[in-house]
């Protein structure tokens, strides 16, 4: 008899992995709580998959032989509840996906950097020849791919919803990027929740595999030991010299691996800034672990270009220069985009404040902005944190506005920074809707 199985939520990696189930004989059922967007629809339909949309029926959920979960979808969901009281089992799609493939896999997780390192690793690797997918929560899912295509690698960004329900998931090399607290509302707001799950990610590795980890991140470094991993670890970093591993001396990013050094100066980087300086080096360090040419590899990496929404240098009006840097939305990555500030900044931030603590930024703010443009729906916050330090505070409620004050605010030479440290939901759909609007204000000016 056909094994069953069921998918919760019909998005990118509930379809992927419905045509992945069907494509390997189970009898598959979608269940999706809300509506299903149309594309879906339709071809869930051309694959003749059966589907439902805005309920669960528990008949045809419950006789499932496994589950699929979304990775949207939270523990604490009714249905999530009976499934798992019914003891039925239940897996993410990354894990699902890699049952069914050969391929060698690079996976990279961690609470920021995630999608700028996939898309560089996945820029190295294919420009240094290999034939490898790029997946994750970008653009197709996995499970699709391993339906559809044949690549012998895959570089997917993995995030820690991904990792909570693995059994054995292993990929051949690891990259965790780093952990501050984020998303604590799915972990019981138990941040040794979140770190546990993002361990996931090297929990089944082997001796024959890698797992690259940045030392100077504290909570990654702090939990090492509670929890261990078989495979070789690479650590990478600003100050120690690895004898293997990545770091940084005199403005040079060097990678040793396997009795070779790879020496880069961090000038030639294609992407700017501290915290790319860090995922150039996890990024550089798979390159040279698959063992690529040094000279393709220095060439990738100096014609990376930056990613819409991070760090993107948008324009430049009377000399003074816009970077959207809509995709920060958490304290950490508005730290580093503030630290790669080198001119005077007015700072557009704000939006819904996930429990923020602001004080990291205090010494940043205090050297380099000149001005702040809070754009949000409540403002208090930023008042309370920044009010004293900044000479000149604006609330404004759309984008417009915001670019148009920023504008009005600055002088030649200054920086025009949107980098909201929040979440965009209370004014814009999302991060990408936030930072389109901020271009195409900026094009009005
Ligand atoms: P993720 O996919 O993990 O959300 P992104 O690559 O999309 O990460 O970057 C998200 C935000 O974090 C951007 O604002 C970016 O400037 C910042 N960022 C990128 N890499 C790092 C890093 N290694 N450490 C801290 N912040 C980073």
């Amino acid at each position: 008899m056909k094994k069953r199985l069921v998918i919760l939520g019909a998005g990118e990696s509930g379809f992927g992995t419905a045509v992945l189930g069907l494509k390997q004989g189970y009898d598959v059922f979608v269940s999706d709580g809300g509506k299903i967007k149309s594309n879906y629809k339709k071809q869930l339909s051309d694959w003749k998959i059966e589907y439902e949309e805005t309920k669960h029926t528990e008949e045809k959920i419950l006789n499932a032989d496994i589950v699929m979960k979304s990775p949207g979808i939270p523990e604490k969901a009714e249905m999530v509840k009976k499934i798992r009281k019914a003891g039925i089992k239940v897996v993410s799609e990354i894990e699902f996906g890699s049952w069914f493939t050969d391929a060698k896999i690079v996976g990279i997780t961690g609470s920021n950097g995630k999608t700028t390192t996939t898309a560089l690793t996945y820029h190295l690797l294919k420009s240094g020849g290999l034939n490898v997918g790029l997946g994750g929560n970008i653009g197709q899912s996995f499970a699709y791919q391993v339906a559809t295509q044949n690549y012998e690698h895959y570089v997917l960004e993995i995030s820690s919803f991904q990792l909570d329900d693995i059994e054995k998931f292993r990929p051949h090399i690891a990259v965790l990027t780093n952990i501050t607290p984020d998303h604590l509302d799915r972990y019981n707001y138990d941040l040794q929740n979140y770190v546990a799950s993002k361990f996931n990610i090297t929990k089944y590795q082997t001796a024959a595999d890698y797992f690259v980890y940045c030392a100077d991140d504290e909570i990654s470094a702090q939990n090492l030991t509670a929890y261990p991993s078989a495979a070789k670890k690479i650590p990478f970093g600003f100050d120690t010299e690895f004898a293997e591993g990545g770091y940084v001396k005199n403005d040079n990013i060097i990678i040793n691996i396997n009795q070779n050094q790879f020496c880069m100066s961090i000038q030639e980087l294609g992407l700017s800034g501290r915290h790319n300086v860090y995922n150039s080096l996890a990024a550089g360090i798979v390159a040279n672990v698959y063992g690529l040419r040094k000279e393709q590899i220095r060439e990738s990496l100096a014609d990376m270009k930056s990613l819409e929404h991070r760090m993107e240098s948008v324009a430049k009006v009377r000399n003074i220069e816009f970077i959207n840097d809509s995709k920060a939305t958490n304290v950490n990555s508005t730290w580093y985009a503030l630290e790669s500030m080198d001119k005077p900044v007015i700072w557009i931030a704000g939006g819904i404040d996930k429990g923020n603590d602001y004080t990291v930024l205090d010494p940043l703010v205090r050297k380099k902005v000149k001005g702040m443009i809070c754009l949000g729906v409540d403002n208090t916050k930023l008042h309370t944190a920044f009010g004293r330090m900044v000479d000149i505070m604006v609330n404004v409620n759309n984008m417009t506005d915001a670019v148009r004050m920023a504008y009005n605010l600055g002088n030649p030479g200054d920086c025009v920074l949107l980098s909201p440290a929040c979440a965009s939901f209370d004014l814009f759909e999302n991060y990408e809707d936030r930072g389109k609007k901020f271009k195409d204000a900026v094009i009005q000016l």
